[in-house]
């Protein structure tokens, strides 16, 4: 038997090898995917942000980027963009990797386009991204494992290092036709692990080189979003009939970098707006969030009217499923079976994409002719 498997990985080995190294063999060719043990994201029925990016930015609305790492975030995730005609990102942070594992959240990716078949929608736009990747090796692994977009986020490095590592992050996936989000410009605040102190808006001065230099194709930002549910102190904020209104977002930095880079995705994190209501319901039912304070709907309404085509979701999410499961065990306290709360829970999270979908971000109706 041994014996057997000497000559069998002998035999395999050059031909692998040459499949490898040849310099014009196509990557996403079947042989060399097989060969590397790759998954390449349209076999998935996926989409890279490329062509829905272009629409959004010439049609003044953005698209949604909603975090998930549960199979009812998924579910409530589809359900929404099939209802609404809309493209969707689903996309994945170093705290839901570490939660549901990739390969995971992969499959569920895949199932999602297949669900959103099942709903009637023919042709759905699923992106599945990397959040917040913070290494080559990272974006390469979720590359070579179906995802069809990544970020890479140098924007803690220094300037040269953070367009060395975008450029061959760029490099790598764009012989995939994956799509790299890359960030300039430093967002304060805690999430799933990437957090900063305090922000720095970017330079717009920087842009043009960056983007030139790197070849991304999207950029992340910094004009006043954070990232978590506590965006903001209540003494940075103004009291405005009896509501604690935070700073508004340097629209006049956004402006400037639009001029400097015309129709080129801007994309934007840390941008939920944290309902008062979930908050409400949340502390009524034994919860205790203090200040938690987001970004206003409006202003978020008015950057995707801009060349800002990607909008990063994720603490609203969470809101709405904590606000639902605790009033339902609440109301329910002799409930124990998960899906008697996951299930309202489920419904809240989809109420509130469906919001951003139509009310906000305005990629309702969107998907491809
Ligand atoms: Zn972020």
């Amino acid at each position: 038997m041994r014996g057997e498997e000497q000559t069998f990985r002998l035999s395999v080995f050059p031909v692998s090898y040459i499949f490898r190294n040849f310099a014009g063999v196509k990557k996403d060719n079947f042989y060399f995917k097989l060969l590397n043990n790759m998954v390449n994201y349209k076999d998935l029925g996926l989409v890279n942000t490329r062509e829905m990016f272009k629409r959004a930015v010439a049609g003044g609305y953005a698209i949604p980027a909603f975090n998930f790492n549960t199979m009812e975030q998924m579910q409530a995730i589809v359900q929404a963009a099939v209802e609404t005609k809309s493209p969707v990102i689903m996309q994945v942070s170093k705290g839901a990797r570490n939660y549901a594992n990739a390969t995971i959240l992969r499959y569920m990716a895949e199932g999602a386009v297949a669900y959103a078949k099942e709903l009637g929608c023919e042709h759905p736009e699923i992106v599945l991204h990397l959040d917040h990747g913070d290494t080559f090796e990272l974006c390469k692994d979720c590359i070579d494992m179906g995802f069809s977009s990544v970020m890479i986020d140098g924007s803690h490095l220094p300037y040269e290092e953070n367009v060395a590592l975008a450029k061959k992050v760029v490099e790598y996936a764009h012989q995939f036709d994956v799509t790299v989000e890359a960030e300039l410009g430093v967002l304060a605040g805690v999430e799933d692990e990437v957090s900063a102190a305090e922000s720095h808006y970017t330079k717009p001065e920087e842009v043009i080189d960056f983007a030139t230099r790197t070849g991304c194709d999207s950029l992340a930002i910094s004009i006043g979003t954070s990232h978590g549910a506590h965006k903001f102190t209540p003494e940075q904020c103004t009291l405005v009939n009896g509501v604690l209104v935070p700073p508004p977002l340097a629209f006049d930095i956004l402006a400037e970098i639009e001029k400097k880079l015309p129709g080129f995705p801007i994309v934007l994190h840390g941008s939920s707006s944290v309902p008062m209501d979930e908050v409400n319901t949340i502390n009524k039912f034994g919860g205790k969030l203090e200040a938690a304070i987001g970004i206003p709907e409006e202003q978020l309404r008015k950057a995707s009217k801009s060349a800002v085509c990607k909008i990063n979701i994720d603490s609203d999410s969470r809101l709405a499923m904590t606000a639902a499961i605790r009033q339902h065990l609440a109301e329910h306290p002799g409930d124990f079976d998960p899906r008697q709360y996951l299930k309202p829970a489920r419904e809240n999270m989809k109420k509130m994409y469906i919001h951003k979908i139509v009310n906000v971000l305005g990629s309702d109706g969107k998907l491809a002719e």
